[in-house]
C-alpha cells in the first residue's frame, strides 16, 4: 500500500516507516506536498484528520497523519495537543519550560498520547489512538528520540524513551500502539 506521511517531522516518519513496515510511506516532500497545515483541531483525533484530509486533497494519494502530544496530570493535561508550540520555541525549550513548570512537583504522572488518521481519495477514514504512561524526569536522560523523550520515564521500560532502542520504544509507546491498531483494521 501507498500512502504519504502528513507530516513535516522526520522523527514521526522515521517512527511511522519503522513501526508499518507493510506499507511504502512517501515524506509529504516525496508527494510533491510542501504546504503546512493549521492544526486548528482541540483534540489529537481531530488534527490528525484535518491533516490527513489536507494532504489527501492536495495530492490525492491517501494520506497518513499522526497527531501527538505529552499530557501532564500535574499540568491538568498540559502540554496536551499544545505540545510542539509549548513555549514558542524549539524542543529544547520546550523541555525547559516543562521542567520550570514542574519545579518541586512530585506528582509527575503523564502520557504521551498519539492520534493517527489514515485518509483515502474515495473518501474512506479510518482512525487509531494510542498512550504511553510514564513519569516526568526531573532532568534530562538518553540521546536518542527526539521532542520531548528525554523527559520521559515509561513506566513499562523502566527508562526514559531517549534511553531506549528504537524497538524498545516503538513497542510500546503511543504511536507504536496507534499503529499497530491501525495496521489491524487494515
Ligand atoms: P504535532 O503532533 O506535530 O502537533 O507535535 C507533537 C509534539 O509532541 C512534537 O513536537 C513533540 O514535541 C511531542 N511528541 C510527540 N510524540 C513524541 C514522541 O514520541 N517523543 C517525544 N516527543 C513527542
Amino acid at each position: 500500500m501507498k500512502v504519504v506521511a502528513a507530516t513535516g517531522n522526520a522523527h514521526k516518519l522515521r517512527e511511522m516507516r519503522e513501526i508499518l513496515t507493510g506499507a511504502h510511506i512517501l515524506s509529504a516532500a516525496e508527494a510533491g506536498f510542501a504546504g503546512d497545515v493549521e492544526e486548528t483541531g482541540a483534540t489529537f483525533l481531530e488534527n490528525a484528520l484535518i491533516k490527513a484530509r489536507a494532504v489527501m486533497r492536495a495530492t490525492g494519494l491517501a494520506a497518513l497523519a499522526d497527531d501527538s502530544g505529552l499530557c501532564v496530570e500535574a499540568l491538568g493535561g498540559a502540554p496536551g495537543v499544545y505540545s510542539a508550540r509549548y513555549s514558542g520555541g524549539d524542543d529544547a525549550q520546550n523541555r525547559a519550560l516543562l521542567l520550570a513548570n514542574l519545579q518541586g512537583v512530585k506528582e509527575r504522572r503523564a502520557y504521551f498520547a498519539c492520534a493517527i488518521a489514515l485518509v483515502f481519495p474515495d473518501g474512506r477514514e479510518l482512525t487509531a489512538e494510542g498512550r504511553a504512561y510514564g513519569e516526568i524526569l526531573t532532568e534530562e536522560r538518553g540521546a536518542g528520540g527526539f521532542g520531548y523523550d528525554c523527559l520521559f520515564y515509561s513506566e513499562e521500560l523502566n527508562k526514559s524513551f531517549a534511553e531506549a532502542s528504537e524497538a524498545e520504544k516503538n513497542a510500546v509507546s503511543h504511536r507504536g500502539r496507534a499503529l499497530r491498531q491501525l495496521e489491524a483494521m487494515l
